[in-house]
């Protein structure tokens, strides 16, 4: 079963890649891990990222998709995986389309989880940090006893810069203008799952599972 996973940030992309992969035995591959273990491994690849990651640079695509290219030959990945990160890109879509050709596989699903932009900026807007132990809080979902004190240590909470309206506003544009190219393409080639990420995270599970469990009998049929 391979999997690509989609969504902005804050839609709960990473709990639904824990649960996808738990349940499916298949790899998750994150652009983030990969580029640890190609580094770990002292791969030419890993090594030139490294240059790249050391100096505060982004990651040239070509060696980005090479490191995708390494990873996807490993054997763990002959029974499916579960890309998240990548790609972000059309031209990394088409990059990965290549790959997979030559690896005689194919996408199953794109699997986009979408959430009300109004909501996204309130699950990334209300987190609160404890100044002097770090915890994290969230207004919403993981409120404190006292309104910006710490329940651990007492301490002060603040939102960081990161987290303000404005920031938030600007990373959600970013991505979205980004991802609507990607999703265009997909949609295309009709691999495209669009799952509404404003239900419970259950409930976003299951949407996505119903769909799996049927590639999943699909190829076991074959
Ligand atoms: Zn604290």
């Amino acid at each position: 079963m391979n999997l690509v996973l989609s969504g902005l940030p804050g839609v709960g992309k990473g709990t639904q890649a824990q649960r996808i992969v738990a349940k499916y035995s298949i790899p998750h591959i994150s652009t983030g891990d990969m580029f640890r273990v190609a580094i770990k491994d002292q791969t030419s690849l890993g090594k030139e990222a490294k240059e790249y990651i050391d100096e505060g640079n982004l990651v040239p695509d070509e060696v980005t998709v090479g490191i995708i290219r390494e990873r996807l030959n490993k054997d763990d990945c002959k029974k499916g995986f579960l890309l998240d990160g990548f790609p972000r890109t059309k031209a990394q879509a088409v990059a990965l389309e290549q790959i997979l050709t030559d690896l005689h596989q194919s996408i199953d699903y794109v699997i986009n989880i979408d959430a009300d932009q109004g909501e996204l900026i309130e699950r990334l807007t209300g987190r609160r940090v404890c100044r002097k132990c770090g915890f994290n809080y969230h207004i919403i979902f993981n409120a404190p006893e006292l309104e910006d004190v710490c329940d651990k240590c007492g301490g002060e909470l603040f939102q960081r810069i990161d987290d303000n309206e404005k920031k938030v506003r600007n990373r959600l544009e970013v991505n979205n203008k980004q991802q609507r190219l990607l999703l265009d393409y997909y949609k295309d080639k009709q691999y495209l799952l669009t799952i509404d990420g404003d239900q419970p995270i259950d409930n976003v599970f299951k949407n996505i599972d119903q769909h799996l469990q049927n590639i999943s009998l699909a190829q076991q049929q074959i």
